[in-house]
């Protein structure tokens, strides 16, 4: 994977298309070790430059992709050109648009029940290809991780998406990626707030 360096953290290059291509190939290996993506903006590189803990996650992702133009405008700036910002939106809905193609299954982490239950409901029928093999709200305690992940691992699937806030989502992903055994995971921050409408 060509990448950038920008704080130390390895950016990908690829824009959406070279992406989304890459990550089919992840998911449809059979190798299936566990694959964070994590969508690198501004307040991600600027939060990993303040806390040690957020850089290991950061840098322990198995791939950054460039989110926000502040990220493409870092990557121009240290002479190495990403080809375009690929934001978390964009790649969850191309990443639901392929999976219709292979008949992936989804599992969908986060936000209020209301809302992440009409999330559910309107990818359904958006990408009817795509089973959605389960889903649940993102206000729970760290003493409710294990039965979460259990109820994840029961429903099996190819991608889940964690939607939990930018301060958890993605160290939550990162210290139970391994449990968790899902071929491809991703924080998606806002996006069911606005996919329930
Ligand atoms: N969220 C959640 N659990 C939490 C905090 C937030 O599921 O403990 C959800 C929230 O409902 C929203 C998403 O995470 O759908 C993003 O939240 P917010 O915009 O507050 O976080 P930010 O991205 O600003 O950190």
């Amino acid at each position: 994977v060509p990448t950038v360096s920008i704080y130390g953290l390895q950016v990908c290059k690829w824009g959406m298309e070279d992406t989304v291509k890459y990550l089919t190939q992840v998911i449809e290996s059979e190798e299936h070790r566990p694959f964070q993506v994590i969508t690198a903006n501004p307040i991600m590189v600027m939060k990993a430059l303040e806390e040690p803990d957020y850089m290991r996650v950061m840098k322990n992702a198995e791939l950054l992709v460039p989110d926000g133009t502040g990220v493409v405008w870092a990557a121009s700036k240290v002479g190495t050109p990403v080809q375009e910002r690929v934001a978390g939106f964009d790649l969850l809905h191309e990443l639901m648009r392929v999976g219709e193609n292979y008949h992936w299954k989804v599992f969908l982490l986060g936000s209020t029940p209301e809302v992440i239950q009409a999330a559910a409901e309107r990818l359904h029928l958006q990408y009817p290809g795509v089973e959605i093999t389960g889903y649940r709200d993102g206000y729970f305690k760290s003493d409710q991780d294990a039965e979460v992940i259990a109820q994840i691992r029961e429903a099996a699937p190819d991608m889940l998406f964690v939607a939990r806030g930018a301060d958890t989502q993605e160290p939550w992903i990162a210290q139970h990626k391994k449990e968790l055994g899902v071929p491809l995971m991703m924080g998606v921050g806002g996006s069911f707030d606005v996919i329930s409408g």
